[in-house]
């Protein structure tokens, strides 16, 4: 197996503090994340000390108010910190990704007393966090879930089946979307509840195509009783919550799918300047060159859309069209890019000798979390033709 080529990219920050941050975070990449991610990822194994080092090291609450113990860091840095914790390994990436979207409803939408309780321990205090939306029969149309909340005093009552829940059965809370109500998007609530709840099980992590480190789980809620004090926001608001967080976590998705694809063009660059036919490095054929401009050109492109909607979103403007085009737009790149890295390297290309068979196989997925590319189109078309007449 060979390492990873280095990351390398030149970034443009705000601060001589977010320089640093990033600085640190590409040391942390190089020596915790990137070495042993083939071999980890083959075994299926998930990290969590390197989320714990990372809670540690205060990178698991970046985009979130210091006074809960979040790193008040605009969302334009958050985004290029997941950069490149996905670049060294999407596992990581994606899940710190997910992490941030699971505080979203408490940390935008809690009342005071529950930010004080529950933010610093999610924040900064080694907690990881999981988003439970999609369930078995409701996937792209989330608004049919069925998962129920019925109340019983003071006290909720949650049953049901969640389907294809990151960090499924290894979390310490799970944000959970429930029908309290009529049917469609009005009847549902947000509640946050706890991983060791009574009543909650994990079933065996999906086997899947990439991304085997991170563990995707149906979780069942047989009875699972959480206080009203766990309800986040207003009956019948959380749909709303939802739609909210997955419009900033959209953003976490482009920014990994861009880590994903830069790694891969880092790779094919090394590979094709080290590798010799007819004499010469294949780097100098302009069949590959125009190849890895292509891929170079797509890949700034894509950080320029989503960082470009992510200062949108730091200015409290409105981003949710440009979310979804830089979700849409990064992740078809990093789709494009690490085929093309594949084909730049060949017969090695399609070895787990070289890394750019996973980069391929991790970047399918993330044409379809948090809203399939279809579904970015929707709310695009949306944005531009009004909703849909029926
Ligand atoms: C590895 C992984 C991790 C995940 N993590 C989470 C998580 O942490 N939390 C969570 O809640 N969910 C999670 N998901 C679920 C994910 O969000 C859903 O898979 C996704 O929303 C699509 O739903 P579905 O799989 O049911 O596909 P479906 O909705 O059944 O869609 C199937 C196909 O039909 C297309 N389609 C559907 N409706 C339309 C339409 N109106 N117009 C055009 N095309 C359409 C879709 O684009 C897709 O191509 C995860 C999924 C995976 C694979």
């Amino acid at each position: 197996m060979t390492d990873r080529a280095p990351h390398v990219v030149e970034r443009r920050l705000p601060t001589e503090e977010s320089r640093q941050l990033v600085a640190l975070v590409r040391d942390i990449a190089q020596r915790e994340i990137s070495p042993g991610a083939a071999e980890e990822e083959e075994a299926g194994r998930f990290p969590r000390e390197v989320f714990t080092l990372l809670s540690d090291s205060g990178l698991l609450g970046l985009p979130y108010d210091s006074a809960y113990g979040g790193g008040d860091q605009p969302y334009e840095v958050y985004l290029q910190v997941l950069e490149e914790l996905a670049a060294a390994r999407l596992t990581v990436g994606l899940g710190v990704s997910v992490h941030s979207l699971a505080c979203h409803a408490v940390a935008g939408y809690g009342t005071k007393e529950q930010r004080t309780e529950h933010l610093p321990a999610m924040l900064g205090g080694g907690l990881l966090g999981a988003y439970c939306l999609s369930e078995p029969a409701a996937g792209s149309d989330a608004a049919s879930l069925r998962t129920k909340a019925a109340r019983d005093g003071d006290d909720w009552v949650i049953t049901g089946t969640k389907a294809w829940i990151t960090h499924g059965g290894v979390a310490d809370f799970y944000t959970v979307l429930a029908r309290t109500g009529v049917e469609g998007a009005r009847g549902i609530t947000a509640f946050l509840v706890p991983g060791d709840a009574e009543g909650l099980e994990a079933a065996a992590p999906e086997k899947k195509m990439g991304m085997k480190g991170s563990p995707t789980a149906q979780l069942n809620f047989d009875g699972v009783r959480v206080s009203d004090a766990r309800r986040i926001g207003e009956e019948g608001q959380g749909f709303a919550i939802a739609l909210s967080a997955l419009d900033s976590g959209r953003l976490g998705i482009a920014a990994c799918a861009i880590g994903v694809a830069q790694a891969a063009l880092n790779e094919a660059v090394g590979y094709a300047a080290g590798r010799q036919q007819f004499g010469r490095p294949i780097a100098d054929f302009q069949g590959l060159r125009f190849m890895l401009a292509d891929m170079a050109t797509q890949i700034e492109a894509g950080r320029a859309l989503y960082l470009e909607a992510a200062r949108l979103r730091d200015e409290d403007k409105p981003f949710s069209r440009q979310a979804a085009m830089a979700k849409l737009f990064c992740t078809d790149t990093a789709m494009r890019v690490t085929v093309d890295a594949v084909q730049v390297l060949g017969g090695y290309g399609y070895t787990l000798d070289f890394p750019v068979e996973r980069l391929m196989r991790e970047a399918k997925v993330l044409q379809i979390v948090e809203g399939t590319n279809q579904i970015q189109r929707m709310v695009i078309a949306r944005h531009l033709a009004g909703p849909e007449t029926r």
